[in-house]
């Protein structure tokens, strides 16, 4: 059992956010077992941080993290000329292992403590991530990224072969720790054969696992779906034909959807991860926020670093208000996406998401400037737009201390 007193900012729910201050906050068996405005015995004292519950990426590829920043004008060439080349050296051992240590540890440095994390078409870099990412103690989902058709021929797999290994990786890693789950990745319409999504589909609704995909990002990735699937009334529909549409489905961007393409969404329980910086930088276009919101349809926040630039979730909540012009994201929305919003998206709001008795203590502690306006408004305000200068100085996964700058 370990004591930290600290001053906690936390959701309780997407209107309800509360800062409490120097209370006590006890950890035992990895949970949160109580929250208290006194105690009589040793404790940490935090009470110069502020302790937010850890930050969730539900969208991230971490075979891209040295990829970043890689100039291009929009999707299709952005991976024709930089991604699809830099994902083929996770088929070098020392490589994928290198890449995944830096990776994980990045993110616990950026206040990430779980991440939805697609890795590069290879068996045994995913491996190598799950084992990495368990030695150092991230929480993640994870899974190998899916393709068996269309270019480039460098990285397209045997179909068989490709289901059969993300159906190995899935008995071998899901729940295999109380810390690791497996996703199913397919990584979009144009890479994969009908048989493979719906095989792929078929397996995870089967045996409940989690699905991921990319969703209606790019006209030009919108018009060559059309083309390979002339019969389907939509993108959406391609994935709702193949059996990828499921409660346990991650659409990533979802950006140029129309009205029956969300009714789909919402009807299937599929939710969507909103990727703002990865928009800005592919000029991808808009999220229609309010038209998901107004649908009803769960959906989160990913940085979807390599055509995000940055690890930090701060980074993107600010990225989430930039990109809105007509409706806009306040302070306590885009600090709720990150936390327990994120974790509804994932269906892992009764463990994980927020300070509260009986949840995992995923806690990450950050140093706000002393100039900044230690009110609760003024803390979110500074957490939205200020992330550049706020410190990361300890995150716990566990309750296990995973990350202290050195
Ligand atoms: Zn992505």
């Amino acid at each position: 059992m370990q004591v930290i007193k600290t001053n906690i900012l936390t959701p309780l729910s997407v209107n309800n956010i509360i800062l409490k201050k120097n209370v006590f906050v006890t950890i035992s068996r990895g949970l949160i077992s109580n929250i208290s405005n006194k105690h009589s015995s040793a404790y940490l004292d935090c009470s110069d941080l502020v302790c937010i519950p850890g930050l969730i990426d539900a969208h991230v590829h971490l075979s891209q993290l040295y990829a970043r920043g890689k100039h291009s004008t929009n999707l299709l060439s952005w991976l024709n000329n930089h991604i699809f080349s830099e994902e083929l050296k996770s088929a070098d051992e020392s490589f994928a292992k290198q890449i995944a240590r830096d990776f994980f540890n990045e993110l616990l440095a950026a206040g990430t403590t779980t991440a939805v994390v697609y890795i590069s078409p290879f068996k045994t870099a995913c491996d190598l991530a799950f084992e990495v990412a368990e030695s150092i103690g991230n929480r993640v989902i994870m899974g190998k990224t899916m393709m068996d058709r269309g270019e480039p021929g460098f990285l397209r797999e045997n179909s068989d072969r490709s289901y059969q290994e993300s159906v190995e990786l899935f008995k071998k890693w899901n729940q295999a720790t109380s810390r690791m789950e497996y996703i199913f990745s397919p990584r979009f319409a144009l890479s994969c054969s009908p048989r493979l999504m719906r095989r792929t589909g078929e397996f995870a609704s089967a045996n409940d696992a989690y699905i991921q995909t990319h969703l209606s990002e790019n006209p030009e990735e919108i018009l060559q779906v059309r083309r390979l699937y002339p019969q389907a009334k939509n993108y959406t529909h391609v994935y709702e034909k193949h059996k990828l549409l499921t409660p346990k489905t991650l659409l990533g961007h979802a950006i140029h959807v129309n009205d029956d393409e969300l009714t789909m969404i919402k009807n299937s329980g599929a939710g969507i991860v909103h990727c703002p910086d990865s928009n800005f930088f592919l000029k991808s276009g808009r999220f229609p926020l309010s038209e998901i919101k107004q649908k009803g349809i769960r959906y989160g926040l990913g940085s979807d670093v390599g055509a995000g630039t940055s690890l930090s979730m701060l980074h993107v909540m600010k990225m989430s208000n930039y990109i809105q012009n007509e409706i806009i994201v306040t302070p306590a929305e885009a600090f709720y996406n990150a936390t327990l919003g994120n974790a509804e998206l994932l269906q892992k709001n009764e463990t994980l998401g927020s300070i509260e008795t009986g949840k995992e203590a995923d806690l990450t502690f950050l140093k706000i400037k002393t100039s900044s306006n230690h009110t609760k408004e003024g803390i979110l305000s500074a957490l939205l737009y200020l992330g550049e200068d706020i410190k990361v100085k300890k995150v716990y996964i566990s309750g296990q201390l995973v990350f202290k700058p050195r």
